[in-house]
């Protein structure tokens, strides 16, 4: 507890902000705490009362909070970057933290700009280059044929000042398991992708900390997911183009062999297991659909770069230039198929975190977290735990949760000032009045600032 006379002190050396008579939300429960006053400072939430409760500071800044709603600021938990002024993108979008997939020595500069308040932008916890296999998917990738090399990739991410390892599809399993291995020795974390030649539940065994687009489940359903891993593995030594060929040869056997209670079992083993998902349905759903339009969103278009444009058109991607109508009915079953297993996991209480995988697609900086916050209610959460799933969750993973995913007492000044109730509507949460980040708070006009400055 902060008593007064500290509280005066405090904001003689630091400037504070008080929002008053605000409802406060507390996500993962329908508690909504009405007329509160919410202090904080240029770092710190200072006080949680009930209106009228605390001594007036007569230095502090007022801001009415009748009619409005707070709730912690938002995580996007699986991103990608193109430039650093996209970064103002999250803030004005209520996200100020991201987890970065694919780190590169440009985006360690970024993130000190943003700790030193040169520009605006979110928390960032940086992957290092993701570790593929020899024949990477990606160019920038670390592409590893040993297990030496897979353990020497991990010491260098942890010198060059990444904080997490991100492996990818193409991996061999034994350049996998030096990874973990390596991992643990050298006390940093791996996420990202469960490579074809490791089983899910094997990966959550491993140590592996997150699994995004709810990827391998068909093998790990299927009637011999050992022997068709290996296939398929041997083919990803040689790159995507031959793991591709191989799994699509694969693919009637598999999906024809799909066990239920299998599914059962897995989606239980996730419950009880640490390994985190990450849906990604907005990304998943984008790619499923480029063949129309429906999914381009022309009030966003404008913060997206005329070269990005070019690389969304999917006959410019080497993914998708290929696709023929029947392809892209089958990314559809594909998609509503990735739909029904993420409803079984949140009615089976499995951990989600709400990530995005944006500069894929129509996938927008900072919008389309909001997007998939709708699309995971669309699939069975409650908007409480939709929200979540982007704040307490994320500071779960992150072993953070008394400093941030909550608007309580001594925890970060990172939150939203929303202008209707998400509880009710989730799409609410697009109704964004303020920002605050890490302690610097941004109204409506400041984030329309951000906003216009990012224009094409
Ligand atoms: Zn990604």
């Amino acid at each position: 507890m902060l008593s007064s006379l500290l509280l005066l002190l405090t904001a003689q050396s630091n400037p504070v902000t008080v929002i008053t008579n605000v409802s406060v939300i507390t996500p993962g429960s329908n508690q909504i705490s009405q007329s509160q006053d919410v202090g904080f400072d240029n770092t710190k939430i200072l006080f949680v009362k009930p209106t009228g409760t605390e001594p007036i500071i007569p230095s502090a800044t007022k801001v009415d909070g009748t009619g409005k709603f707070i709730i912690p600021g938002l995580w996007d938990m699986h991103v990608h970057l193109a430039d650093e002024r996209s970064l103002g993108l999250f803030t004005a979008n209520g996200v100020t933290g991201i987890r970065v997939m694919f780190g590169q020595p440009l985006q360690l500069t970024w993130r000190k700009n943003i700790q030193t308040g040169k520009s605006p932008g979110p928390e960032m916890v940086l992957a290092g280059p993701i570790v593929d296999g020899p024949k990477p998917v990606w160019n920038g990738s670390i592409g590893v044929s040993t297990p030496d090399e897979a353990r020497a990739a991990v010491r260098k991410i942890k010198k060059d000042g990444y904080d997490f390892v991100k492996v990818y599809s193409l991996l061999s399993r034994e350049c996998y398991l030096a990874i973990a291995d390596e991992c643990k020795k050298q006390k940093i974390d791996f996420a990202g992708h469960v490579p074809h030649s490791v089983g899910i539940l094997e990966a959550q065994a491993a140590g592996q900390r997150t699994s995004e687009h709810v990827m391998e489940v068909a093998l790990e359903c299927s009637d011999h997911p050992e022997a068709y891993r290996a296939k398929i593995e041997s083919a990803a030594q040689e790159g995507l183009t031959k793991a591709s060929e191989v799994s699509r040869e694969l693919a009637p056997t598999i999906v024809g062999s799909y066990s239920l209670e299998k599914q059962t079992k897995l989606i239980d083993e996730l419950a009880k297991g640490s390994m985190w998902q990450c849906p990604t349905l907005v990304v998943l759903r984008n790619i499923a659909n480029l063949d129309n339009s429906s999914i381009n969103n022309e009030n966003q278009n404008k913060y997206v770069s005329p070269f990005m444009k070019v690389q969304w058109d999917p006959k410019n991607d080497f993914r998708f230039k290929n696709r023929k109508a029947e392809d892209w009915d089958r990314s559809r079953a594909n998609y509503s198929s990735i739909v029904e297993f993420t409803r079984k996991m949140i009615a089976a209480k499995v951990k989600i975190l709400a990530g995005t995988d944006c500069l894929n697609p129509y996938v927008y900086a900072g919008y389309s977290l909001h997007e998939e916050l709708e699309l995971l209610v669309k699939a069975g959460m409650t908007p409480t735990d939709a929200l979540a799933s982007a704040t307490i969750n994320p500071a779960k993973f992150f072993g953070r949760d008394k400093s941030i995913g909550t608007i309580s007492e001594g925890s970060v000044a990172s939150f939203v000032l929303l202008d209707a109730n998400p509880l009710e509507d989730i799409r609410n949460t697009h109704r964004i009045s303020a920002v605050a980040q890490n302690g610097k708070y941004y109204d409506r006009k400041a984030l329309d600032k951000i906003l216009k400055d990012r224009e094409y």
